[in-house]
């Protein structure tokens, strides 16, 4: 197995496709597809190697599997948008092609972040003899692995896990968010839940802050606790957890900005009426704001990616923290692209690559923690996410 289709040349998408250009003993063949299909070409331009192109409709299963046919990839990373992971796995199912993606699929009318329209392929994809690897980026995605690398490592249990990402980056825009400003935005205006004693516990938006120091001096943030799709797969696959928690940074001026465009409904994704035209308020705003794929040159910074694990070794309590440590500008040095695409577009890569070389390879619909860690974490090291595990003498975020 070698040949891959991915979908999808935004922010993300010129990553994969670097990434996969540079293991030709992997990715043998590469075919970029995407809506606009002069983004595809104009990623493949950037690269050493020659890949094909193709314009494609996510949306359109027909269109698809016609594709997906013509050109009989082994795998299809999808790094579209949530939108279509649906039509893209039923289109997978029909063609015979394994599937990856990093976003849980999203239906257009509500903002949900749940697994369970994925979850409910399961048999399908079993019955077809086809692997789907859901969410496989960083965060999700790392993070999930992570935490699967400590659970079976350095901890007996896990108790407590907070994932803390960091973007200690700046691009120097009034504002601009890091990738798809619809999906972003949406996420951060989205009611926080946290997993606690057996429930997830629904708390405001943003409500609770807390002070992080990211380590090997990236620096001090404030940090929002909010609602994480991969909570929802930890939370089921490992039993043992009592609490989880998700956070990011936020700096004060892309909060303000935020809550004035949710303020005036820029935010909305109800559509409104205007000018005789459907138009859905944080669609438009999509259009206004910098495309995500152009902060590359000028994003200066770390990012700062990790899981703080609480739990029990050898009958005494411990507290472990893996992270990922990304420099923006060595990213765009590399692909052309700011840390935020690079480390989700990184494990993308390695997820194909262990779907490819038979690592991860098991008929239906899985999550990242559902696998072997320690061969994805040892590509990590390999392929420009280095991590590191250090012991926590104490750790507290509640105050
Ligand atoms: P962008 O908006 O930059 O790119 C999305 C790409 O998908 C564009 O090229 C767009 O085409 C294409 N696309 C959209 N709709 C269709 C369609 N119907 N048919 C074909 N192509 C389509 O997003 P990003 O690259 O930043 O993000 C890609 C994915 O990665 C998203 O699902 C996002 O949620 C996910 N993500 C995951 C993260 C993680 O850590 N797990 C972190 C960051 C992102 P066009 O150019 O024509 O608009």
């Amino acid at each position: 197995m070698s040949k891959v289709l991915i979908i999808g040349a935004g922010g993300v998408g010129g990553v994969v496709t670097h990434k996969c250009a540079q293991l030709p003993e992997v990715f043998k063949e590469i075919i970029l597809a995407s809506r606009t299909e002069a983004k595809c070409k104009a990623i493949a331009a950037q690269l050493d190697r020659p890949i094909k192109t193709a314009q494609v409709d996510a949306d359109n299963v027909p269109e698809l599997v016609a594709l997906l046919t013509q050109e009989k990839p082994d795998l299809v990373i999808n790094v579209a948008l949530p939108y279509q992971d649906l039509t893209i796995m039923d289109a997978c199912l029909e063609a015979g092609v394994h599937y990856l993606d990093t976003a849980n699929y999203e239906p257009l009318d509500t903002a949900k972040f749940e697994y369970k329209w994925q979850w409910a392929y399961q048999e399908k994809f079993e019955k077809a003899g086809l692997t789907a690897l859901l969410g496989s980026g960083f965060d999700p995605g790392a993070t999930n692995v992570f935490t699967a690398y400590l659970a079976k490592h350095y901890l007996d249990e896990v108790h407590e896990l907070d994932i803390i990402d960091v973007n200690g980056g700046d691009h120097g825009y009034p504002f601009a968010t890091n990738f798809s400003p619809e999906i972003n935005i949406r996420e951060v205006t989205a009611e926080c839940r946290h997993w606690e004693n057996g429930e997830f516990v629904t708390t405001p938006a943003m409500s609770k802050k807390a002070r992080f120091t990211c380590p090997e001096g990236v620096g001090e943030y404030d940090i929002y606790r909010m609602y994480h799709e991969e909570l929802e797969s930890l939370a089921k696959h490992i039993p043992t957890l009592k609490r989880a928690q998700f956070w990011m940074s936020f700096s004060d001026n892309y909060l303000k900005h935020l809550e004035v465009l949710g303020n005036v409904g820029m935010t909305s994704i109800e559509p409104i009426e205007y000018n005789g035209q459907q138009i859905v308020p944080i669609q438009l705003l999509a259009k206004l704001l910098p495309d995500p794929s152009s902060l590359g040159p000028r994003t200066k910074g770390k990012t700062c990616i990790g899981c703080v694990a609480r739990g029990i070794k050898d009958g005494k309590e411990k507290v472990v923290y893996i992270y990922n440590i990304c420099d923006h500008q060595a990213c765009y040095q590399e692909v052309k692209s700011q840390a935020i695409s690079y480390t989700t577009g990184v494990p993308a890569m390695i997820g194909a690559k262990m779907m490819l070389e038979g690592k991860w390879l098991k008929p239906g619909v899985w999550n990242m923690e559902q696998f072997d860690p320690d061969p994805f974490l040892a590509d990590m090291n390999e392929h420009g996410l280095p991590w590191k595990v250090i012991e926590l003498d104490s750790f507290n975020l509640d105050h």
